[in-house]
């Protein structure tokens, strides 16, 4: 099998290095020659911008925040933003990286970015936020526009921002650019079926691993780390799929039902700004704890690197499925291989998102749009196609899922270098 810890040694829990290291595994299994590996290892543009922003007690906050293309080759770029206080360079390297191969596998026509910036949205008020997101945007503008790099959102941006950035691009051209974003409201362009998309196909691709190890869903029990866009909206459909979720979390801490918690009320409870500290119902755990879990699925759905070499190997769950972006370092990966883990990889599980990204893209494009059962339905067909094509490389190659997926974007996107040649 391919190890890909190769480079691990490089200071592994750095997301870009984590990102090159895979990729540089894979690139040596696919016989890529090094001039088209240097292309595919680097990161095309980078921006750094430092903004400032008035603060509603009239003080300045002087932020900073980035933009990265990845690869251009298959089409334009496409990448969430994210706002969270520990965002850095390498961090956005990395994600615009994985971007590119998860665009790659899912046969979208895009390449990879991504956004970010070193900020703790809960710190803000709402007046903060908007005039934090427009600068952003127009510091940003040089780079973003619907044929060249649509951003969406990612931890920390919803819909409202979104929004603010569509306006603002908006304003700058004088008319109305829906394309510009996606992840919007469905009232201004949004994709019915956009805001759950992640999750559900994180749904999806829990159903098709199950039929593949012959794992009944109905009645497998489940552990979700972090209870947002994505690990929220997963529990829940997991839950109307008749799995028993037995533990979430957030940032703070997880709770913990031996028989199964009720996730439409945290669901609410959450969206009432509450913190899983203060839910009554059910035992209060760790974040470590809830990953150390007996359960047969365990979806991290929080942040990169949650599980390392130092905690792999108390995982006991059967199946994890990355609803996270670079959950699982390298290291750990091999240990959970070793401990029969079947593990189905970000650049697979949670390209959800990316893919009803896309539909609302061509959508707003054509100005015409689609109903939710459309939407959901040929989300379901882009995730299951992926999911099959990765599964018979896997299976062709004797590598795990992650490198079958990784062999599968990297190839795609080095045929689209070689077919487009080297300018001039
Ligand atoms: P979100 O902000 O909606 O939710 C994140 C959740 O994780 C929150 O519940 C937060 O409290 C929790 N969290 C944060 N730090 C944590 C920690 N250290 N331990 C445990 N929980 C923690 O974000 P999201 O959009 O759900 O994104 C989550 C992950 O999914 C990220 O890795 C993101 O890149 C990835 N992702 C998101 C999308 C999308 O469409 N939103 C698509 C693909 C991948």
């Amino acid at each position: 099998m391919t190890d890909i810890t190769a480079g691990a040694d490089r200071q592994p829990d750095n997301p870009y290095e984590m990102a090159l290291a895979q990729f540089d595994a894979v690139a040596g299994r696919l016989g890529l020659d090094d001039g088209l590996c240097q292309v595919l290892r680097a990161c095309k543009r980078e921006l750094t911008v430092r903004f400032p922003v008035k603060m509603d007690d009239g003080s300045i906050c002087v932020l900073t925040g980035y933009r990265v293309h990845h690869n251009e080759a298959r089409g334009p770029v496409k990448g969430g933003l994210r706002f969270n206080a520990a965002v850095c360079l390498d961090e956005v390297r990395a994600l615009a990286m994985w971007m590119t191969w998860k665009c790659a596998v899912a046969n979208l026509p895009y390449g990879g970015a991504k956004g970010g910036v070193e900020v703790d949205p809960r710190t803000l008020s709402e007046g903060e936020l908007e005039r934090l997101s427009r600068r952003y945007a127009t510091e940003i503008a040089s780079l973003i526009g619907p044929e060249r790099d649509i951003p969406a959102p990612d931890m920390g941006t919803d819909a409202r921002v979104m929004a603010w950035i569509m306006d603002t691009y908006s304003m700058q051209h004088g008319h109305s650019v829906p394309g510009v974003v996606t992840g919007k409201p469905v009232s201004i362009g949004g994709s019915s079926g956009r805001l759950e998309a992640t999750g559900r196909g994180v749904l999806f691709i829990v159903q098709e691993a199950c039929r593949h190890l012959a794992m009944p869903l109905e009645g497998a029990t489940v552990a979700v780390q972090g209870f947002g866009n994505v690990g929220g909206v997963a529990g829940r459909l997991l839950c109307q799929a008749g799995a028993r979720v037995l533990a979430v979390s957030d940032s703070r801490c997880g709770v913990y039902n031996a028989k199964a918690l009720d996730v439409d009320a945290i669901w609410d409870f959450k969206r009432a700004g509450g913190s899983l500290t203060d839910f009554p119902n059910g035992d209060h755990i760790t974040n470590e704890e809830l990953l150390a879990l007996p359960v047969d699925i365990l979806i991290p759905a929080a942040l990169e690197g949650q599980i390392h070499d130092g905690n792999a190997a108390t995982v006991r769950a059967r199946l994890l499925v990355e609803g996270a972006n670079g959950p699982v370092t390298p290291k750990a990966d091999l240990i959970l291989s070793d401990g029969g883990v079947f593990v189905v990889p970000d650049i697979v599980s949670n390209a959800g998102g990316v893919i009803v990204s896309y539909f609302e893209w061509v959508q707003d494009l054509q100005s015409f749009f689609w109903e939710e059962a459309e939407v959901n339905q040929r989300l379901h067909r882009l995730m299951v196609r992926s999911f099959q094509e990765v599964l018979a490389r896997a299976e062709r190659e004797k590598v795990r899922l992650r490198e079958a997926a990784y062999m599968l974007g990297v190839s795609r996107v080095a045929e689209a270098v070689r077919a487009r040649g080297i300018f001039p």
